[in-house]
């Protein structure tokens, strides 16, 4: 038996001994086409020269000079380049160990901003129901997965859940997605009207959902109003884009394609891109200028913060993906993966909706296309179409979404960037073997 705590206590895994490019290999040898790059975090396959050798070098001359006494100069350039890339004035960026690190951390912030200006009366969130920001006590808080928090409850800060844009399961017949994504942005402002806008810190949101409700994009214009219903009761906006960020999407942030500026946004998976656990988060000019003019400290932190090593490792990770040209892949490639799904899936009696950005798509599993009827939770669809894909040499990430009350299955795919035409036609094939078991 294991003395790994390994988290499903009953299931035994498999031994991963060895990573190269799009496919992880086990003790006995076996490959394993990783189309889920983990959980959307290998963005450059698993044997990147650049990032293994930058991470070499940077071990050789400093692992690590703890925060609070030192910077260095891979945290500035780091620092630097994403600031650079970041749309509006997101100007400031906290480096942290993984994506619920980044949350909380912004979560934080958002409540520091407020009491610093005077209004400590802010003290809840709105996030929406199908959301996942992390597992600490503030993230889980702002998730929206309800079955994840119960168990903590009494443990959690103020969160209200409204719907998310989920135009396959809630646009009406005859409404154009447009009215849609207004409609449902506007419960936003139902929202903070009832709870007291002044009560609240800031709306949580992915900018493309992603492990509860499957590479779900927002419909045209819904953000924008969000943005507007935000500055209009004085409520900041926090963009999760720890799954959907650097570069998954097409853009180096997923925001970019929604056309508005956010206050925070955090950023993790793709940063590190499974070679060193990173989280950041980038605030706006704003918010920092209030902490640095008022007290002068973020009364949050972490050991690991900043550490040298992680910080080398994603420098060598945004190189690879602008100086590499790997970024420049993530469209085209996407266009392929989304053919090939259209071909092999577009008249599958159980796929109701095949949707995604870039190199985030989904698959969405119903009883039947016409009533769109998710499958049973109780099923365990999600575990049995994990392990038959496992069989077949074939990561995916199936899961179990909650759809008001319902629950909903779908498939995560999100491929490395450098994956190659011949190996998505084996993804869809293994994919397509996988679903019909
Ligand atoms: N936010 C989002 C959107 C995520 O997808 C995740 C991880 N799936 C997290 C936060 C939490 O990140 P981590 O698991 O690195 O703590």
């Amino acid at each position: 038996m294991s003395q790994v705590f390994h988290r499903h206590c009953h299931t035994p895994l498999r031994t991963a001994v060895r990573g190269d490019g799009v496919y992880l290999y086990d003790q006995d040898g076996k490959a394993y086409l990783d189309a889920s790059g983990g959980a959307a975090v290998s963005c450059l396959g698993h044997s990147h020269a650049g990032v293994r050798a930058a991470l070499h070098k940077q071990i050789d001359q400093l692992a690590y000079a703890h925060s609070s006494f030192f910077t260095t100069e891979v945290a500035e350039t780091l620092a630097t380049r994403l600031t650079a890339r970041a749309p509006g004035d997101l100007n400031h960026v906290y480096f942290l160990s993984g994506g619920s690190e980044a949350v909380e951390a912004a979560l934080k912030l958002a409540r520091q901003y407020f009491v610093e200006r005077g209004e400590p009366q802010r003290s809840r969130f709105i996030a929406r129901r199908q959301s996942y920001h992390g597992n600490t006590l503030g993230a889980l808080a702002v998730g929206g997965n309800a079955w994840r928090r119960a168990p903590f409850a009494p443990l959690l800060t103020h969160a209200e859940h409204i719907a998310p844009c989920y135009a396959y399961r809630d646009c009406k017949p005859g409404e154009s997605l447009f009215d849609y994504g207004q409609r449902v942005a506007n419960e936003l402002e139902q929202c903070l009207l009832t709870v007291g806008p002044e009560t609240v810190i800031a709306f949580v949101a992915e900018p493309v959902v992603g492990a509860t409700a499957g590479a779900l994009t927002a419909v045209e214009g819904y953000f924008k109003r969000i943005r507007e219903i935000c500055d209009r009761y004085g409520v900041l906006l926090i963009l999760d884009e720890v799954m959907c960020g650097m570069g998954r999407t097409g853009t180096l942030f997923a925001h970019e394609q929604e056309g508005i500026h956010t206050d925070i946004v955090t950023i993790a998976k793709g940063l590190g891109a499974g070679y060193q656990p990173i989280g950041a988060m980038l605030a706006s000019d704003r918010i920092y200028d209030t902490i640095a003019n008022g007290s002068g400290f973020f009364q949050h932190g972490h050991t690991y913060m900043a550490h040298a090593t992680t910080m080398a490792g994603s420098l060598a990770v945004l190189d690879a993906l602008e100086q590499e040209q790997i970024l420049a892949r993530v469209n085209p490639m996407g266009e392929a993966l989304m053919t090939r799904l259209r071909e092999r899936f577009g008249e599958h009696p159980h796929i109701g909706d095949i949707r995604g950005r870039g190199l985030f798509q989904a698959l969405e599993l119903v009883h039947d296309r016409d009533s769109k009827r998710p499958f049973d939770p109780r099923s365990k669809l999600d575990s049995r179409i994990k392990s038959a894909g496992m069989s077949r040499g074939l990561m995916c990430y199936p899961m179990a979404g909650t759809i008001d009350g319902h629950r909903g299955h779908h498939i995560l795919l999100a491929p490395p960037f450098i994956i190659e035409e011949s190996q998505l036609d084996e993804l869809t094939d293994k994919l397509y073997d996988t679903v019909q078991q």
